[in-house]
């Protein structure tokens, strides 16, 4: 589908939102600069958005500032009210918004749908625990005073997004903050801003106030500084790069923000003899080529025991061989493009050094014949774990494949990295399972099971992964204070 027609469908549809929202009004750059934003299926210009900087993002946080002390005191019933209505919002324009997501992001029309699904669930979910922010009374060590403990928002929010799920990450993010009473200032990627622009269309139509939730988007360090510098800001919630993280990490030192951290991970997807093949190689297929492998919890490096190695291999090669790439609006495509030229060149470096140091193309190996910014799915055998592809996050469609013999080794391997987001393993062994589970440094385990999100399940990062988790009853703790009040005088 071309891009100006999707545009023109969406413009119809006045989920089509092209300027930077700040106080309840829609708003260009002070200074009128513009940044263009591309398809990346076909290089087009979809629109131009405001490149904005510090003295919009000031202004952002002022309106969400003042916002915040009606917001903060609405009963929590009425603030569920409003999530609940923003989330049936979105679910009615599920079909708009998915395809805005193919359009600036790539991924699969269905997978976009499945993006909008999940975005929206956190918004659902987080209406619901906005009634569960419970307090305590603990027991007092004297007898004439009584201690009860309080949980109150932080305040100001500052939500830096990435471009892989540009409605999820926004929702994820700002669900749990409106539920507790924070405001928000989002700054979305400079590659995909318009879901998170629909996004925000949606919440106004739903009554939450003018500067409650503020969008602004250009200029990532000014911005990022900004909202780093402001005293006024109270916490910083990130999804991104480590990097990046890491970054923000220090610069919240200045103002001792909370900071929450959804960083870069390094997924090992673990196979022992005892798995059953036919399950671990579909969930190989999802857990490493499902948008493009350009998730944060996409296996990154399959690890397979020697006994098993040649059937897996033959029948993970025939899988990955009939997966379909092209444009994301097209019917039966698995695989869409890359997001730009510069993740496509990460690949093909990636790639070519591991070939260099011995590790072997068994399917794909090289740019689809598509051309532009498309990459074959691509198995790799022979791969060691000192290898830079084993080290860094691919982001791409590539499968490195490593062999190993005992589960010892298994599990050293899949350790030895500074990464711990998700993992993955496949064993009919129910006491070797509990085992390996117990001993993977991260986050989120997938036993039988590869790529697992919930809204109800908690998400984040042991080591360099990040701080934090999202989504769950957890994923409001990093929202909240806690106050302990002493009330004397009582006996
Ligand atoms: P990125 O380059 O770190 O960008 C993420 C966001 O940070 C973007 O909005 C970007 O803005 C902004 N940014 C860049 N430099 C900044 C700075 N100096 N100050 C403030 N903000 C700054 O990451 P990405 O390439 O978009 O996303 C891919 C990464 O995200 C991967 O590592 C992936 O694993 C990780 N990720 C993690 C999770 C998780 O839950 N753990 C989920 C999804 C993705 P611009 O784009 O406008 O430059």
């Amino acid at each position: 589908m071309e891009t100006e027609n999707v545009v023109a469908r969406l413009k119809s549809s006045g989920l089509f939102r092209t300027k930077g929202l700040i106080g309840g009004k829609w708003i260009d750059a002070y200074d009128g600069k513009t940044i263009e934003v591309y398809n990346p299926a076909n290089g087009e210009v979809i629109a131009s958005v405001p490149f904005m900087g510090e003295k919009e993002t000031k202004d952002a946080i002022s309106s969400a500032y003042d916002a915040f002390r009606d917001w903060s005191r609405l009963t929590a019933f009425d603030r569920s009210s409003r999530l609940r209505k923003w989330y049936n919002l979105l679910m009615e324009h599920k079909e708009e918004l998915a395809q805005l997501i193919t359009l600036e992001q790539g991924k699969p029309l269905n997978e976009a749908i499945g993006e909008v699904v999940y975005g929206a669930s956190f918004i659902e979910f987080f209406a619901e625990e906005a009634k569960r922010v419970n307090g305590d009374i603990l027991p007092s060590p004297m007898p004439d005073r009584r201690l009860f403990v309080l949980k109150q928002p932080v305040g100001v929010v500052g939500a830096i997004t990435p471009w892989n799920f540009p409605l999820a990450m926004i929702t994820r993010k700002v669900g749990p903050a409106l539920a507790c009473g924070c405001t928000v200032v989002i700054k979305p990627s400079e590659l995909t801003p318009f879901s998170a622009l629909a996004a925000a269309e949606l919440a106004i139509q739903s009554g939450i106030p003018p500067g409650v939730l503020n969008v602004v988007m250009g200029d990532a360090p000014k911005i990022g500084n900004s909202l780093l510098e402001s005293p006024q800001v109270r916490k910083i919630t990130f999804t991104g790069s480590t990097a990046v993280g890491k970054k923000l990490m220090a610069g919240a030192a200045e103002t001792v923000k909370k900071v929450s951290l959804e960083l870069g991970g390094n997924a090992p997807f673990i196979i022992f003899d005892d798995a059953d093949l036919e399950v671990a190689v579909k969930a190989s297929l999802a857990s490493k080529f499902l948008y493009t492998g350009q998730a944060c919890i996409c296996t990154n490096r399959i690890l397979v025991q020697e006994g098993i190695y040649d059937k897996f291999m033959n029948a993970f090669s025939n899988a990955v061989k009939s997966l379909k790439v092209g444009n994301g609006f097209s019917e039966g495509v698995a695989q869409g493009p890359l997001i730009n030229e510069a993740a496509i060149q990460k690949v093909e470096s990636l790639v070519q050094d591991a070939i260099s140091k011995g590790a072997k193309v068994v399917v794909g190996g090289k740019r689809h014949n598509l051309g532009l910014i498309f990459y074959e799915p691509t198995i790799i055998s022979d791969v060691k774990n000192e290898m830079l592809i084993a080290r860094q996050e691919i982001f791409g469609p590539v499968a490195p494949v490593i062999r190993f013999k005992t589960e010892e080794e298994a599990i050293q391997i899949a350790n030895d990295t500074d990464a711990g987001l998700a993992a993955y393993l496949f064993t009919n062994n129910i006491q070797r399972s509990w085992r390996v589970s117990e001993a993977l440094e991260y986050g989120i385990v997938g036993v039988n099971e590869g790529l697992h999100a919930y809204e109800v399940a908690p998400f984040g990062g042991f080591k360099q992964s990040g701080l934090g988790r999202e989504g769950s009853k957890y994923g409001l703790d990093d929202f909240l204070e806690i106050k302990c009040i002493c009330m004397g005088n009582m006996g």
